[in-house]
């Protein structure tokens, strides 16, 4: 017999398989030696309180053995090696998941990737930090797995209602993910673990009969007339291939090329609001000793922990972003000229930082100095040049304790940081635009007022932080996903500006596969 159990247990417990048994036992009233299994389907730490609870959601075998996999529900792929194709360019987690949904709907998907397989890219990324060479086409933001794939692998999202949440994390635990990601309330993946999945994933659509194709930048849309209305029939590539066919286009936020290409082929786009700002590097100790409420930090049986910060000040938001804990701060520049931070956490987020953005919101109508559709996009130019240079044109980054950012003074000396290619003392605060320093400066005064210790000069801010989410947004049509202004054009995911995150590009790029079948080949 299967009895289902809401449980409120302590840490140790939450962790411990004998402990948890007794426990279920007295609540259910049943001999210990009668369970045979314990399967946790939900795990979530309540912190709120002095004393730190995990709440569970578990089934009770009593009696009866459980399934041998009883969280998973696999996708079936059929062959569509003769079935006809579609354009998906990007292998980041919309490009991907577009991919697998064409599969499931029986048509053929053509993948072209910028950027290098996941392992070749390991090599490029290297470069960035040791010898400041940022290939344009093989980097933290280009290249298999996209953007999320050296990434803490967080695969939580607020936009549960667009698509179908639960299905995008059984396709990743199909192709090697823990299915942890299935019971925790914040699943995560780890960046150790991504690669392994998202090669699982190309494997998949390969032997279905899809391709998958690298350093295949493209350049150009074959655009043609359908009647009146302007259509894509393909696209071409740097190197002069041309691949025919309807185009899902997932390129992500940092493709700043492809944008220019697009507004110079007359795809309709919008200038979009983002957010601009620092990382913030704590000790981790200090933040589980500040959210577990023990100076001791987080002990033998809690993760480490996270945070998530939002105020409000001169009326826009000032909120923390990415958080990575037990994670690293890497340089996400994309291209000469740049220097832009981000962070990552492995999967057993076992280091002793803990980092996340803290930025500023940004509204189109902010952006004075620049105008046009890519006005966001040369702020964004503008802010990560000017960190280039002061770092005399490397990776190093610029620095300043979390309390020297709030006085307005240079550091005398900075802490040890996760930054590999460094850091040094510098006005951070003077380096980014004043109204975004003003508003972090209060922010920080903020969240050390709401979370004591948490402003300190244990902590540092590095900058910039600039790679929140698209500069645009390409315009499509509600209903369709179309483009509006050019037929068979299906732009999605990040890049587009419908996505921010790892599972929601995922859920539009399902979106976008299924708006292509239904309005390309379900006619026909
Ligand atoms: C360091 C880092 C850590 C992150 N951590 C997390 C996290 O923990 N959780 C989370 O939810 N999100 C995280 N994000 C954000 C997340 O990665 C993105 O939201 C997500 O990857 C967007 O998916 P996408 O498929 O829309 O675009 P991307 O992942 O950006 O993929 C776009 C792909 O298109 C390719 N491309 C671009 N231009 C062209 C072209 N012209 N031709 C061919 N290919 C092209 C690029 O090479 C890239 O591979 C992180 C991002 C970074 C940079």
């Amino acid at each position: 017999m299967i009895h289902n159990l809401q449980l409120r247990v302590d840490p140790r417990t939450a962790a411990t398989p004998l402990l948890l048994k007794a426990r279920a036992s007295s609540a259910l009233d049943v001999d210990a030696n009668a369970i045979r299994d314990i399967v946790v389907k939900k795990r979530s730490i309540d912190a709120r309180q002095r004393r730190v609870m995990v709440n569970l959601t578990v089934d009770v075998y009593v009696g009866e053995d459980a399934p041998q996999s009883p969280l998973l529900n696999p996708v079936c792929y059929g062959d569509v090696s003769t079935a006809p194709q579609a354009i998906v360019v990007g292998a980041g987690p919309a490009g991907l998941f577009a991919a697998l949904r064409l599969i499931e709907l029986g048509v053929r998907p053509i993948i072209l990737e910028r950027g290098k397989d996941v392992d070749a890219r390991r090599v490029d990324m290297a470069q960035i930090s040791r010898n400041n060479v940022v290939d344009p086409d093989s980097n933290y933001c280009f290249g298999e797995g996209g953007a999320g794939a050296f990434s803490d692998g967080k695969l939580y999202t607020r936009s549960k209602k667009r698509g179908n949440v639960e299905k995008i994390l059984q396709i990743f635990c199909q192709h090697g993910a823990s299915s942890d990601i299935l019971v925790d309330a914040h699943p995560h993946i780890g960046t150790d673990r991504l690669p392994v999945v998202i090669k699982a994933m190309r494997d998949t659509i390969i032997r279905c009969g899809g391709e998958v194709h690298f350093s295949s930048r493209v350049t150009s849309l074959l655009l043609g007339k359908d009647g009146e209305a302007v259509c894509i029939e393909g696209v071409s590539t740097a190197s002069g291939d041309t691949y025919r066919g309807p185009v899902i286009l997932a390129t992500g936020h940092s493709a700043r090329d492809t944008y220019r290409m697009l507004l110079d082929s007359g795809v309709a786009m919008e200038p979009k609001g983002i957010a601009i700002g620092v990382r913030l590097e704590h000790p981790q100790q200090l933040i589980d000793s500040i959210q577990y409420h023990n100076p001791q930090g987080r002990g033998k049986y809690l993760p480490a922990a996270e945070y998530s910060m939002l105020t409000r000040v001169d009326d826009r938001a000032v909120y923390s972003f990415c958080m990575c804990p037990g994670g690293f701060v890497i340089p996400s520049a994309s291209g000469p000229m740049q220097q832009a931070v981000n962070g990552m956490s492995p999967a057993s987020r076992g280091t002793r930082w803990a980092n996340s953005g803290m930025v500023v919101e940004i509204l189109p109508d902010d952006v004075t100095q620049y105008s046009g559709t890519l006005k966001i996009m040369e702020l964004q130019e503008e802010i990560e040049k000017a960190f280039y240079e002061e770092s005399g044109n490397t990776q190093n980054a610029p620095a300043q304790r979390m309390t020297d950012f709030v006085a307005g003074r240079v550091s005398a000396s900075l802490p040890a940081s996760s930054y590999a290619a460094g850091v040094h003392p510098a006005r951070v605060d003077l380096l980014l635009p004043a109204p975004i320093s003003r508003r972090l400066r209060k922010g920080f005064e903020e969240f050390g007022r709401k979370s004591r210790g948490f402003l300190t000069d244990k902590a540092i801010v590095l900058g910039c932080e600039t790679r929140t989410s698209a500069p645009v947004r390409i315009v499509r049509d509600d209903a369709t996903l179309c483009s509006v202004n050019v037929e068979a054009l299906f732009p999605s995911g990040e890049g587009a500006g419908y996505a921010g995150g790892i599972v929601s590009a995922a859920v539009d790029g399902e979106r976008a596969a299924d708006a292509l079948y239904d309005r390309v080949f379900k006619k026909i």
